[in-house]
């Protein structure tokens, strides 16, 4: 069992620690929202008041954040990660970044003795309540045979992909293609309706064939009943499909309908809606018809 320092307890992370302390682990966590740090009081973990305290001591850290910038400063920053650990420290940053920033984390670690791996996940807030994550590794293979256990009572799927930023590469992929497939679904609800079929039937009919997959099984439900509390916010969704262009723009290839569905997560964010779950595409998609 590890003493693990844990920084970033929202929607997902607070599970994720949660999870880990039912396994044994010695969990001290730290969030900037002190309500956050409270619940981890009750999932029977440590609080600790600032990153300092969080990772003093810790074997591993793990970081749950929103995006790059988050990552950079909490890691790289003055009174940091970094500044605080020890060498021979492993840390995972398991949040959904720009590989460029896994590369800096994973350089600046290396520079002080640390280890890192980038580890997104995919499975959303089900995912982390149940322990059944998707986990996609990039770094060192010795590394990832060290954080395996871990891994084991976060997530169901977990597979190291390759060197460092190779995990976000693939969370990227994950994104494009969820979104991807909510618009999909989307479609299918508004022309299900506009053509007076009742929804729930024809998705319950769709979700058995060729079409089936994990979004109708989740979301469909809640989507027709507009039904749009996160889960995963717009906001997060839109930082992903950045980085999805963004990757796709250095790797020289061309992905048109990411593309075209990034503009349909910009459009229901700058319409107001981007701390909704990303299921409210649909209200782009209904707009669209005028419905
Ligand atoms: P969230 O916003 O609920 O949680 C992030 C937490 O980080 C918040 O509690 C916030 O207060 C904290 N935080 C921000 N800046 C901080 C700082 N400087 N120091 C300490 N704490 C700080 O987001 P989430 O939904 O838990 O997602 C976290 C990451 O996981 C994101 O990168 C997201 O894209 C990814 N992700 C989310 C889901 C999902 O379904 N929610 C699924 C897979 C991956």
């Amino acid at each position: 069992m590890a003493k693990i320092g844990f920084i970033g307890l929202g929607i997902m992370g607070s599970h994720m620690a949660a999870n880990l302390i039912r396994a044994g682990h010695e969990i001290t966590g730290y969030d900037v929202v002190p309500a956050s740090v409270e619940k981890l009081l009750q999932a029977g973990g440590k609080p600790a008041p600032n990153i300092t305290e969080a990772v003093s001591g810790a074997e591993v850290v793990i970081t749950m954040l929103p995006d790059s910038p988050q990552v950079a400063e909490v890691v790289l920053g003055p009174s940091g990660v970094l500044e605080a650990t020890t060498s021979g420290v492993l840390l995972i940053d398991m949040s959904s970044i720009a590989p460029e920033t896994s590369l800096d984390v994973a350089a600046a670690g290396a520079q002080r003795g640390v280890r890192v791996l980038d580890a997104p996940v995919s499975g959303g807030e089900q995912g982390a309540i149940k322990a059944s994550l998707s986990i996609m590794v990039g770094g060192a293979t010795e590394d990832f045979a060290a954080a395996k256990p871990i891994f084991e009572d976060l997530g169901r799927t977990i597979v190291h992909v390759g060197g460092h930023g190779a995990g976000q590469t693939v969370k990227a992929a994950n994104q494009l293609m969820v979104a991807g497939i909510i618009s999909l679904v989307a479609e299918a609800i508004v022309l299900l309706e506009a053509s007076g079929v009742d929804g729930e039937r024809g998705l319950e009919v769709l979700a058995g064939g060729l079409a089936g997959n994990r979004i109708l099984d989740l979301k469909s439900a809640s989507m027709l009943a507009r039904q749009f509390e996160p889960g995963f916010r717009i906001d997060l969704h839109h930082k992903d499909m950045g980085i999805a262009l963004a990757s796709a723009r250095s790797a020289g290839v061309s992905l048109p309908v990411t593309g075209v569905v990034a503009q349909l997560v910009a459009a229901a964010r700058a319409q107001g809606n981007g701390s909704l779950d990303h299921s409210a595409l649909l209200k782009v998609v209904e707009q669209l018809s005028g419905r």
